[in-house]
């Protein structure tokens, strides 16, 4: 088994310019999610949650620190070595489930392995087996436009973890659903970390949600705190 961190920030520093002014978004930011590890990172809305996952998922860059993800340095990374990062070590999840339109909910895990150059036996019968864990074994070749919200939100999932990432970035995952379909799709991504020890990071507003993460931490002068009373996992 790899000993690999699966993502460590260091001394993260980024900067917006808004007009004439330079805001400082986060200042000495450090997070290190171990194998295993389901964190959730809360805060204010403005205070930065997404700018961190993005530059956790080699999405953006920082201004300085170092980015460490699956034990690599991805720090002074081009975009071509980035996006090769991306494809095999990160599963992303956003709010809105951003799926391609008109292709069937097999096609979108399809589509992800074909981009990875993973487009065999062994992919399609995961792809099968994952759109049967998230419960849409009914609905692999309809077109994503017909599903519902949460529907959608289990397609982006499963997606997520078609190419067997060993690191999931969700943000707000459940912004968009109620209640009780967002205990169910927040339970996904746990199971995913604790069955197969991988890590994931989830930006969240949703308190309801946060039982299921390992550590809360929250925005806190530019960087991250942790929670001091972090969530137990009885419900
Ligand atoms: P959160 O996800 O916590 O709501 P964000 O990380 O999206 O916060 O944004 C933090 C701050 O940085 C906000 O004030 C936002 O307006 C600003 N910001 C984010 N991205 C950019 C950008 N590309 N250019 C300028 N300002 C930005
Ligand atoms: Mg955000």
């Amino acid at each position: 088994m790899t000993t690999n961190t699966p993502l460590k920030l260091t001394s993260i520093n980024k900067q917006f310019q808004d007009g004439d002014r330079q805001l400082t978004i986060l200042q000495n930011l450090n997070l290190h999610v171990a194998r295993g590890e389901f964190v959730a990172v809360v805060g204010p809305s403005g205070s930065g949650k997404s700018t961190v996952l993005s530059i956790a998922g080699a999405l953006q860059s920082a201004d300085s620190g170092e980015i460490l993800i699956n034990g690599e340095d991805i720090t002074t990374y081009n975009d071509h070595d980035k996006a090769n990062v991306r494809l095999r070590s990160i599963g992303y999840i956003f709010q809105a489930s951003n799926l391609v339109p008109f292709l069937s909910v097999f096609d979108q895990l399809k589509l992800v392995a074909e981009l990875a150059g993973e487009w065999n036996a062994a992919a399609k019968k995961r792809a099968t087996d994952l759109l049967i864990s998230v419960g849409l074994e009914k609905k692999m070749t309809k077109n994503v436009q017909t599903l519902s919200g949460g529907e959608k939100q289990r397609v982006a999932i499963a997606r997520a973890f078609m190419n067997e990432p060993e690191l999931i970035l969700a943000d707000e995952p459940t912004a968009a659903l109620d209640i009780s379909r967002s205990k169910e799709i927040v339970e996904l991504i746990a199971k995913e970390v604790h069955d197969k020890n991988k890590a994931a990071v989830m930006v969240t507003h949703d308190e309801s949600v946060l039982c299921y993460c390992d550590k809360v931490y929250e925005m806190f002068e530019g960087g991250l705190r942790l929670r001091k009373h972090s969530p137990s996992n009885t419900l």
